[in-house]
């Protein structure tokens, strides 16, 4: 059966999967979608497609107009939620010959960490007791080792860079996962989806209330300018922290003189605080 949300009901719905988006390069697409048991249907203007990267939205763009590009890492990171005060009041990250670590908080009493694993690690072969020795020998440091504590969770996920052009299409504008995935080494992928959206939404407020079609005919081209910057340095940070099974000994080398000149010298510093941190403002054109 066939439902038709009227405007004024317009609002948030929840566990209302969307099951396909049609029309998107007409006036007037439709998103159809599944409710309290129901089909239903939905017509609008715009399009938003924010369902993260397993979503419907990317899947509306004819595959003769999309392009995709991704490099799925040989590795992946077992993640565990500890009851353990972190150990430092900054986020260590650490490259160790048998792999990557990394420290980082929740809050005053709960920490999170994160050892570099095969993509298929078998989390069965990992006791806490393990993971706390592991993360000492990647992460410790002569009369310093961590604060230990129950592990509340563990899992593992792989790593993937992820990115589709365009952006939009028609009446149809992705933005956050569904668009682009980038592996956590950065820690910009939550970032990238908000900016995205403050993109989107300026161009959308001109749309409807100045009647201005600028900004939104250029969402893809300056959501993408920025969103390249970001994979580039996730891409090139998770290169220079983690052991590359298939990576020769002369690379391997390279990207550990890169981690000594990021350390030892504050220009580079600089621009990797940066790009951590955030691309300014003024690096989207003319906004
Ligand atoms: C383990 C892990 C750690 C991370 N750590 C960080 C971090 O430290 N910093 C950071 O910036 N980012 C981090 N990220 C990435 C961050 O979580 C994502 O980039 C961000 O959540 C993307 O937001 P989004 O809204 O685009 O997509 P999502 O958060 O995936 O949201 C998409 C939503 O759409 C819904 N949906 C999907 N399909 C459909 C459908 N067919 N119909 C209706 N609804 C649908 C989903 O249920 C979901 O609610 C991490 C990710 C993981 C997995």
């Amino acid at each position: 059966m066939l439902g038709t949300l009227a405007k004024e009901d317009h609002n948030v719905l929840y566990e209302a999967p969307v099951t396909a988006i049609e029309g998107i390069e007409t006036d007037c697409p439709t998103v159809r979608y599944e409710y309290d048991g129901k089909e239903c249907e939905l017509t609008a203007d715009i399009v938003a497609g924010c369902d993260g990267f397993h979503g419907a939205a990317r899947q509306a763009i004819p595959s003769d107009v999309l392009k995709t590009y991704e490099m799925v890492y040989p590795f992946g990171w077992l993640g565990v939620l500890a009851e353990a005060p972190p150990s430092k009041e900054v986020a260590l990250f650490s490259h160790h010959e048998n792999g990557f670590a990394l420290l980082s908080m929740r809050s005053p009493s709960i920490s999170r960490l994160y050892l570099q694993c095969a993509p298929d690690e078998d989390l069965s072969k990992w006791s806490d007791e393990k993971i706390w020795d592991e993360l000492d020998i990647r992460l410790g440091a002569p009369g310093w080792s961590l604060e230990r504590g129950p592990i509340l969770r563990k899992e593992v996920t792989p790593l993937r860079s992820f990115f589709s052009e365009p952006m939009q299409y028609g009446r149809l504008f992705l933005a956050g996962d569904a668009a682009h995935v980038v592996p956590p080494t950065g820690a910009k992928g939550l970032n990238s989806a908000v900016a995205d959206v403050s993109v989107l939404s300026a161009a959308l407020i001109d749309h409807f209330k100045k009647e201005d079609d600028s900004l939104l005919k250029r969402y893809s081209d300056v959501a993408l300018e920025r969103n390249r910057q970001v994979q580039r340095f996730s891409w090139a940070n998770t290169a220079m922290y983690h052991n590359y099974p298939d990576r020769g000994a002369f690379e391997q080398r390279m990207f550990e003189a890169q981690l000594r000149y990021l350390v030892s010298d504050e220009t580079p510093q600089i621009l990797y605080a940066q790009n951590h941190t955030g691309l300014p403002i003024e690096y989207w054109p003319d906004i």
